[in-house]
This record gives structure tokens, sequence and C-alpha cells, in this order.
């Protein structure tokens, strides 16, 4: 009918009489066409979507419904198919689904999908006896820069540095943002401490270089704390928190530079902890 003329590209004549499979073309591993198989082999309805192929090769989503038709017997003369074009639907939902997984501004990803990334991380790490690490980056006085040049000049630098921290990793690795400065580096597949100095020095190198912004040549510095799986945590929140403590602490060592995470830092914070409780109890006692 014209409805599939329209949605195929395949005018009546090219279509008539052929088997329906010739629309997914070369595209076999498709779940729902092992449901689609198993239904008509049970003479069964189905309803499933599949990757379908116009004539001039283009791709459509095919919402398709199919049924047996009886005779008056009872018999099972026919398969009757209801195809529907939904790529449309398809689209809006995949960039529904990469909204919620990306960021705005730099279109890397974002908290969420961070997550999930250190996570599959730790899961690949463990079963290869791998070391994962999480570098966690905060730009130093980055509101001077909006303050002297503008919130616009800020979203700019901001880009520049997503695109350089992103081409100063490997491709396996991830680089997210997280916050208005923050960004997460994920370092996958680590084997020895090298591999992650390797790519610190790779970072700060791409940091360092002025970027030009409104005619300006900015300059700006990056604090930088790491943790590894296993030795700093051994899931996803224990990670990212211990990054983010050896990240301050970079900031109180006097910015620009880096801290990787360790036990004495946290001997340290609880030591602090005591240290204002003693203080608090002694003030309360008037000693
Ligand atoms: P520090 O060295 O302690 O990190 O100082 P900082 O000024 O960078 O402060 P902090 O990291 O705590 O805050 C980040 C600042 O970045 C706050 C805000 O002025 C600015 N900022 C946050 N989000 C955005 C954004 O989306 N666009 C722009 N242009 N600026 C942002
Ligand atoms: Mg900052």
């Amino acid at each position: 009918n014209p409805a599939f003329e329209r949605i195929t590209g395949y005018s009546e004549a090219e279509a008539l009489g052929r088997n329906c499979r010739f629309l997914h073309g070369d595209d076999h591993d498709q779940p729902g066409l092992l449901i689609l198989r198993q239904s008509i082999e049970d003479f069964g309805e189905a309803r499933v979507t599949l990757r379908n192929y116009r004539k001039d090769g283009k791709l459509f989503w095919n919402e398709l419904f199919v049924a047996p038709v009886h005779d008056e017997s009872g018999m099972i003369t026919h398969f009757v198919g209801v195809q529907n074009d939904i790529s449309d639907q398809k689209r809006a939902e995949e960039n529904l689904l990469h909204m919620a997984t990306h960021d705005a501004l730099t279109g890397l990803p974002n908290r969420s999908l961070l997550q999930d990334r250190i996570s599959q991380s730790i899961s690949h790490a463990e079963r290869m006896q791998r070391e994962v690490a999480v570098l966690f980056l905060d730009f130093d006085r980055f509101k001077n820069i909006n303050d002297s040049l503008g919130h616009a000049a800020g979203d700019a630098l901001i880009s520049s540095m997503a695109r350089r921290l992103r081409n100063a990793v490997r491709m396996v690795d991830t680089v997210a943002r997280v916050g208005g400065d923050e960004f997460v580096i994920v370092l996958t597949d680590i084997t020895r401490k090298s591999d992650i100095t390797q790519v610190l020095s790779n970072l700060i190198e791409a940091i360092m270089q002025p970027v030009l912004v409104e005619g300006h040549d900015l300059s700006i510095t990056a604090s930088i704390g790491i943790s590894t799986y296993p030795h700093d945590g051994r899931d996803v929140s224990s990670l990212l928190k211990n990054a983010d403590t050896a990240m301050y602490r970079a900031k109180e060592a006097g910015r620009n530079g880096f801290r990787f995470y360790a036990q004495e830092m946290n001997a340290d914070a609880v030591d602090r902890l005591r240290l204002e409780n003693d203080l608090r109890s002694a003030i309360k006692k008037g000693d």
C-alpha cells in the first residue's frame, strides 16, 4: 500500500511477493528477529521493534505487529503484519537519554553516567587484576575568570578545557563534568603507577597552554586529587569521595598540583575532628 511504499522507499512492484526479511538486509543480529521467528513457529502473535532499511539504505525503526490469520476451518493460512515507522520517536528517546546522561555545555558524560563508567571499570579491573584511577580535577580560582570577563567567557573556557582533557586521555578512559569547574577522569586498565603519572603529565601540559577567549590569552591551572582501585576504595562512592579529598589537599598545598589519596589523609581528617571536639568540650568546660 502507499504507506509501505512511503516508509520503505520500495514500490509495490518491487515488494510484492517477497519475504519481508529483505527489509532488514544483513542486519541479522537483532533480538526482535528471534522473537518474531519464534512467534511464527508457534503460530502466535508478536509485537517487535526492528532495524529495517529503506531502498536508499537509510535505517528506519519498524514497530511490527504480526498475527496469524485463520480460515473458516481454523487453519492458519497467512500471517498479517502491520508496520509503523517509529524512527522519530526513537530519535526523541535517544536525545532524552543523551540529555539525561551528558552535560549540556561540554557534551561530556555527567555524574550519573560517570558512576556507571566507574562501576564498569571496577568490574573489569576485578576480573583482569588491574587497577582503576579516579582523578578529581577542579580549576583554580575559576571564579576570577567569571568576575573579570563574564560568565560567557567562563563557559567558553570550560568548553575548551573539556576538549583538551578529552584529547589528553585514551579513548577507553572517561572524562566527565560533575560540577561548575569540576571534572572527573577515569583511567581504566592501569597496571602500574607510571600509567597514571604519564596521563597526569599529559593533562597538566594540556591545561597549561593558554586559551584564546574573546581576544584574551587566558592561562589557568587546576588541582587534581587521585584515588585508585583497589587501594583507596572498592566502590564508586569511596573512590569519588577519596579523590575529592585528595583534590582538596592539592588546593590546600597551594593549588596548581596533584595529590594521591593516602591513608594518612584519613588519619589527618580524624585527628582534626578529634581536635575540634576536644577544643569544643574544653571551651564548654571553660578550661
Ligand atoms: P578554587 O581554586 O578554590 O577552586 O576556586 P574557584 O574560584 O574555582 O571556586 P570553586 O571551584 O569552589 O567554584 C567554581 C566557580 O566556577 C563557581 C562559579 O563562579 C564558577 N562556575 C560554576 N559553574 C559554572 C558554569 O557553568 N559556567 C561558568 N562560566 N562558571 C561557572
Ligand atoms: Mg575551582
